[in-house]
């Protein structure tokens, strides 16, 4: 309660999700989304519920954006508590050709971004702060075609530990890595409907998550309550990654 919280990517799907949660829970949430219209409404949304937030419209590639949006939340609220890096997106890979400018791009926004927000809040958080990195399981493992965004994913993994050690004694950092997340369970309540049998039996708690999950863990791992935890990651995956397959057991066929 009464903490602020920097969310990347704040304005859709997970991202939008945290600002929801944080702002529940009392936390002046400042958010940064290249998304101008869904970054407007939702802080208009944030806002009609009594919650205090800012919106800044812009790419977070680009260094002279992540410093304006730093200024400004520092002049709105002087210091901040938690930073969530977890705007991120995928250029595809090496089979449809993601070229060298594609694949920095995706860099940029999803480990660059990060580094430099930790360096200009740096001076500026507040006692029992906490950053939490939003990674994938794609850190780990890789569907084919993935390069830029999987390549993205082990460096925002990277930097989380990098960040826990340079930064302790001051800031907790920790990541957490989802699985399949429907975004679409920000909006729509029966989700669920459009996700077979199959989607649901590959996880084995037999759903496809939704971005609360994700935003539970991060809130968890914000809380002073657990400032034991530092430099890990939590994998949020309804148990999907510790499946093993072999084709012609349990059900499973791999066609060719
Ligand atoms: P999303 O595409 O629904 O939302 C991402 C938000 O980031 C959007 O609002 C988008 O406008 C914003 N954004 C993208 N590039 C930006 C930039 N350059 N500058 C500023 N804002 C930018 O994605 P999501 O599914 O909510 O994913 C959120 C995070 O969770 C990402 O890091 C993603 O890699 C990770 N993740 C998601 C899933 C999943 O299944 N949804 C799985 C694993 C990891």
């Amino acid at each position: 309660q009464n903490k602020v919280c920097v969310v990347t990517g704040g304005a859709n799907g997970i991202g939008l999700c945290l600002v929801n949660e944080f702002a529940k829970k009392g936390s002046k949430v400042a958010f940064i989304d290249i998304d101008k219209k869904a970054g407007e409404k939702a802080l208009v949304e944030l806002k009609a519920t009594g919650a205090e937030g800012l919106f800044f419209c812009g790419d977070i590639a680009e260094k002279s954006t992540l410093e304006e949006f730093a200024s400004k939340v520092i002049e709105a609220y002087g210091g901040i508590d938690y930073l969530i890096n977890n705007a991120c997106i995928s250029r595809k890979g090496i089979i449809t050709g993601c070229q060298y400018d594609d694949f920095n791009y995706v860099l940029k926004v999803g480990v660059t971004a990060p580094y430099m927000l930790a360096k200009l809040f740096l001076d500026y958080f507040n006692k029992g702060g906490a950053i939490v990195n939003i990674s994938s399981t794609r850190a780990t493992m890789s569907q084919v075609d993935t390069e830029s965004y999987t390549a993205a994913k082990g460096g925002i993994s990277a930097l989380t530990h990098a960040l826990a050690i340079s930064l302790a004694g001051k800031i907790r950092v920790n990541s957490v890595s989802p699985g399949w997340i429907d975004v679409s369970a920000n909006y729509d309540k029966d989700y669920t409907a459009k996700h077979s049998d199959a989607d649901k039996k590959q996880h084995p708690v037999n759903r496809v998550g939704e971005p609360l999950d994700i935003a539970k863990t991060v809130m968890f791992l914000c809380h002073e309550d657990n400032g034991f935890i530092s430099g890990e990651n939590i994998t949020v995956d309804g148990g999907m990654t510790k499946q093993m397959i072999y084709s012609g057991d349990y059900g499973w066929e791999y066609k060719l």
